[in-house]
């Protein structure tokens, strides 16, 4: 709640005019608690989890030709039922694991700082925290997630996020309850390190989501513009960890391909990727074009008799 009962107090007591954005905040949060506003963050969540997979899950019902060649697995299909029961499940958890976690939560994001006051973030100040939250979110998340790869961990937590071998949007925050217990650690620790404003909360929390649902939507769009982003992973990066399922040692990280990189765990993917190279390349040679890829159709798995045959 702000400290100001009209606007012109909240102009005084900043010693300037309110900014539009500022007014806005204003008429909207002045009368409501922190927690209520804090609560809000439920509401944003449930918008993204059911909202922002519609379009790529449309495509993924209806194969529309044109986007059809952008599809990572052409030929893992789901049926709308089983599209249906993906996000019945997700709601599921949502509404007894993901809404009540916000509501608890609450006093640990009194304690870290996040304020709901004036004056509001410039820009600046919203692209930096993001920036820390995203890197300090890929770093601790790539650590927990290779852990969650061990026998006891894949067996007993992690087996059920890769039930889907190609992922779809709604897959994204498809989890067992445990993980997304664990999971929300990666999320809490940037904005515990760098605490901002409310509103940057929200925007880390929409952006993170939208991210992992970009990640598994199944579809790899060479006009997306999360690719000018520097070592940004991607869906067909993160696709691949699903498609190699439990076995799978490659390509853990959240967010970005650095820590992969270094700690040399997306050697196969690498490997995939220059065979399929070499056979795109070597079919273009016999004036062929002959997407390779075997059991799902897709660019994840080529073995070197695909360079041998004809
Ligand atoms: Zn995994
Ligand atoms: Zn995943």
């Amino acid at each position: 709640m702000l400290p100001y009962q009209t606007l012109d107090e909240a102009s005084d007591a900043l010693g300037r005019n309110l900014t539009y954005a500022e007014t806005l905040w204003f008429q909207y949060s002045a009368r409501k608690s922190d927690y209520f506003l804090y609560c809000h963050t439920i509401l944003l969540l449930f918008f993204v989890f059911s909202v922002v997979p519609l379009p790529l899950v449309f495509l993924e019902l209806a194969r529309l030709g044109g986007f059809e060649r952008f599809k990572i697995q052409p030929k893992a299909r789901l049926s709308s039922a089983q599209v249906f029961r993906c996000y019945k499940d997700v709601m599921r958890m949502f509404f007894f694991v993901v809404g009540p976690l916000q509501i608890v939560s609450y006093p640990s994001i009194r304690m870290i700082g996040i304020r709901t006051g004036f004056p509001l973030p410039s820009g600046w100040e919203i692209f930096a925290q993001l920036s820390v939250y995203f890197v300090v979110e890929d770093y601790s998340n790539y650590w927990i997630h290779r852990f969650l790869h061990n026998k006891w961990g894949y067996e007993k937590i992690h087996r059920v996020h890769h039930e889907y071998t190609a992922p779809i949007g709604f897959a994204a925050p498809y989890a067992h309850w445990a993980e997304v217990l664990i999971l929300g650690i990666p999320s809490f620790l940037g904005p515990a390190m760098v605490p901002g404003h409310l509103i940057t909360f929200w925007l880390w929390i929409a952006l993170r989501q939208i991210e992992a649902i970009e990640t598994h939507s199944g579809y790899d769009f060479p006009w997306s513009p999360t690719k000018y982003i520097p070592f940004y992973g991607g869906a067909e990066y993160h696709d691949y960890h699903h498609y190699v399922g439990g076995q799978s040692q490659n390509n853990f990280a959240s967010v970005f391909t650095y820590c992969d990189y270094i700690y040399g765990t997306d050697k196969g993917y690498r490997y995939q990727k220059k065979l399929f190279q070499k056979v795109n390349h070597y079919y273009k040679l016999k004036g062929e074009l002959k997407a390779g890829g075997q059991q799902n159709g897709g660019s994840h798995h080529i073995s070197t008799q695909d360079l041998k045959s004809d």
